[in-house]
């Protein structure tokens, strides 16, 4: 069909007309964003239904002649339309309508209207039907309604879609051995144009059922194609890492790494054995590290890294730790000094802490020690990667809780070895990766896996109970503090408000001091300065504070062993892998330890079905593995990624849990084809990638 240029050009003239700005707003600029953009449903406008064959309470198109039309006043305005079609009449009734609608409508008008069909006593009716003037002939594929805006009305994006489809390029970019084996994987649509065709323009005996379902050929075609996009993008970045040259650091014997080892109260689990050697190995390599340490809340994870620390200072470099939060660096980071100070002292090296908060004498003093080199081990937040801070020689990076970190911020390391070499990069995580995000979204990222826990732990046992029950919580508390254990009581963060949050936090405070006499109760949010926090902190950590009453989640970093009882108030408010973490704050030691989650139903209400399900995972589950999965499951693969901020673009068609078969094509087949079809390769990441192509080379 010819298109009149100036409603179908994608591409700005100087002026964009009201439509084509609100297509700019939805990401449709080039041709093949348009193509691409799917619909999201379709309507039957093929076929003429006589209203004698019609079935009443279907969607029905019909055609007639109007031999009737009035506006009544029966308890509201309508206008009245008869519509005979030879075989019977139909009405058809408008609440709101306009003048030209009637005048479209006036009696001897021949008119296509589409809507449901409604039967009863007065005969054949439709509500508010589509209408338009009868003539030309039908279309021979069903009409998309694609997701839109206000301003850009359907038949708009309709004629944009037509005309970037004629003239996008949508050459094959799958050389043939690959395309044969992608048939053998699934049914596909033999080309991506086909494909397209099909998913915009379906015929109308199409099986509606498998283009709903995903499983229709050409949404499998188009599906392959994006993973392998995907694929290609995340393998590109790998083999440009691999070009990469980082310091070897070898592992020497008898050196720090014995020592520490040598020197822990414990013996290492199998576990923490053998991912420290993966990671000994990559740092013996000339080739930057991008590993990633999983391991369940409390597996020991911070021992690992101190190994991995111990190799890089054992061979004359420097390594930077970072934690989210200066508290959770201070507390999570002071065991690890604790080991290593010692050690580093009789070699005449030192410990730097760098934090937002710093006097700015004592920063400057630690930035000295930083660029002389005295400092081997650098602790803080994300202020140890700020520009100021220059590295004599940095070999290693340590990142804990490595999803809170961006992208951006983990680029930022790269140029801090002091020379053209890249420090090695290790971040921990304490949220599993499920596999199949591990092969897409993260498969230029090699996973060492902590898969038990130190032993000597008892299970924590988890209960969900309303807030109704509160006083019960409170004297489940008392006996807690009668048998010399400690209490943490997390109250959530409330996004809005602040203010909200710190008074719900203060009130709780004075509640629980209340019903607690005797009991020392600490306070710790977001608003306290660090110096008040470390206070508060201390008196916990030692044993006189009883209970601990927090906003500020992950600030609950703390390794206190003696914590027996973790209450999370309004937990329906919490995110599954939240909740995980936080109860991993307690059932460090060997007394028996409990989690209660409370929760408030809205007024009147039940609580929401995913708040249920997160909270009826953490009842049944302590496996932090178990607890991914499930939240993946709830919450699908784009929320769960996005809190990650991992920069990866998202999958727009393809479902990891569905389509694991492309996606394993999709791996072999990006392989290949950087290897035998580069060019190739470069056409498929351009046409699927675009503009973002050119960030994932930066
Ligand atoms: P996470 O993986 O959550 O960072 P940590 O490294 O903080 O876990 O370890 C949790 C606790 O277990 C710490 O007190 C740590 O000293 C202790 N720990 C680590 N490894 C072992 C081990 N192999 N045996 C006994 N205790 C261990
Ligand atoms: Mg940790």
């Amino acid at each position: 069909m010819a298109e009149p240029a100036a409603t179908a050009a994608p591409t700005p003239p100087k002026a964009l007309s009201a439509p084509q700005k609100a297509m700019h707003k939805l990401g449709l600029k080039r041709d093949i964003d348009l193509a691409l953009h799917l619909p999201l449903r379709y309507e039957d406008e093929t076929r003429v239904m006589a209203l004698r064959e019609a079935r009443e309470g279907s969607v029905v198109q019909i055609e007639g002649t109007v031999t009737h039309s009035e506006v009544q006043y029966r308890g509201r305005r309508q206008l009245l339309v008869t519509l005979d079609d030879g075989s019977d009449t139909c009405t058809l009734r408008f609440f709101s309508f306009y003048p030209s609608h009637q005048k479209t409508l006036a009696v001897g008008a021949r008119i296509r209207a589409r809507g449901e069909l409604k039967g009863g006593f007065a005969g054949y009716t439709m509500l508010h039907p589509a209408f338009k003037l009868a003539g030309g002939e039908l279309p021979n594929a069903l009409t998309p309604i694609y997701p839109t805006s206000a301003q850009l009305p359907q038949a708009y994006l309709r004629k944009a879609v037509v005309g970037a489809l004629a003239r996008v390029d949508l050459r094959e970019t799958l050389p043939p051995d690959l395309l044969a084996s992608l048939q053998r994987t699934a049914r596909v649509s033999p080309t991506l144009r086909e494909s397209l065709q099909q998913l915009h323009h379906p015929a109308p005996d199409v099986a509606l059922a498998a283009l709903e379902d995903g499983s229709h050929s050409a949404w499998q075609r188009l599906k392959a194609e994006e993973l392998l996009a995907q694929q290609l993008s995340q393998a590109l970045a790998k083999r440009e890492r691999d070009a990469l040259r980082a310091p070897a650091l070898p592992l020497r014997r008898e050196g720090l790494h014995e020592q520490l080892l040598a020197a822990l109260p414990f013996a290492l689990t199998a576990a923490q054995r053998r991912v420290g050697e993966e990671i000994a190995l990559d740092l013996g390599r000339q080739v930057p590290m991008h590993r990633l340490l999983q391991g369940d809340v409390g597996s020991g994870k911070t021992v690992v890294a101190a190994l991995a620390a111990a190799i890089a200072i054992d061979a004359g470099w420097q390594c930077a730790l970072m934690a989210p939060t200066e508290i959770l660096a201070e507390q999570h980071f002071r065991k690890l000094i604790g080991w290593l100070e010692p050690l580093l002292e009789p070699l005449g090296k030192r410990v730097a802490w760098l934090t937002g908060s710093q006097k700015k004498k004592q920063r400057a003093e630690m930035l000295a020690l930083i660029a002389s080199g005295e400092a081997a081990l650098v602790v803080g937040t994300h202020a140890v990667i700020q520009d100021q801070v220059v590295f004599q020689r940095l070999a290693l990076a340590l990142i804990d809780e490595q999803h809170r970190f961006g992208v951006a911020q983990r680029l930022a390391l790269r140029g801090k070895t002091g020379g053209a070499l890249e420090p090695h990069l290790l971040m921990m995580s304490a949220t599993p990766i499920p596999r199949t995000l591990a092969m897409s979204y993260y498969a230029d990222l090699d996973v060492s896996t902590i898969d038990e826990l130190p032993p000597g732990r008892t299970p924590i046992v988890t209960k969900v109970v309303s807030d109704a029950r509160r006083a019960e919580v409170v004297a489940r508390i008392r006996g807690q503090i009668d048998e010399g254990r400690q209490v943490y009581w997390v109250c959530p963060l409330i996004e809005e408000s602040e203010a909200l949050d710190l008074s719900n936090a203060t009130a709780t405070h004075a509640e629980l001091s209340q019903a607690l006499p005797g009991v020392l109760v600490g306070l710790l949010h977001s608003r306290m300065s660090p110096a008040e926090k470390k206070a508060v902190m201390s008196l916990f950590e030692q044993g006189q504070m009883g209970v601990l009453v927090s906003t500020t989640v992950i600030e609950v970093g703390v390794d206190v062993p003696n914590a027996s009882l973790m209450v999370i108030e309004h937990a329906e408010r919490f995110g599954l892998s939240q909740l995980h973490q936080l109860r991993g704050r307690v059932g460090r030691g060997a007394a028996a330890s409990a989690c209660v989650l409370m929760y408030s139903p809205p007024e009147g209400g039940r609580l929401g079905e995913t708040a249920r399900e997160r909270l009826k995972a953490m009842v049944e589950t302590n496996d932090g593995f178990e607890i991914a999965r499930r939240d993946l499951d709830i919450r699908g693969p784009g929320e769960f990624l996005g809190a990650r901020q991992s920069g990866a673009p998202l999958l727009r068609f393809a479902d990891l849990a569905t389509d694991t078969h492309l996606l394993d094509w999709a791996r072999e087949a990006a392989r290949t084809m950087l290897d035998q079809h580069p060019r190739e390769a470069e056409q498929h990441l351009a046409r699927w990638l675009g503009s973002k192509a050119e960030y994932l080379k930066a």
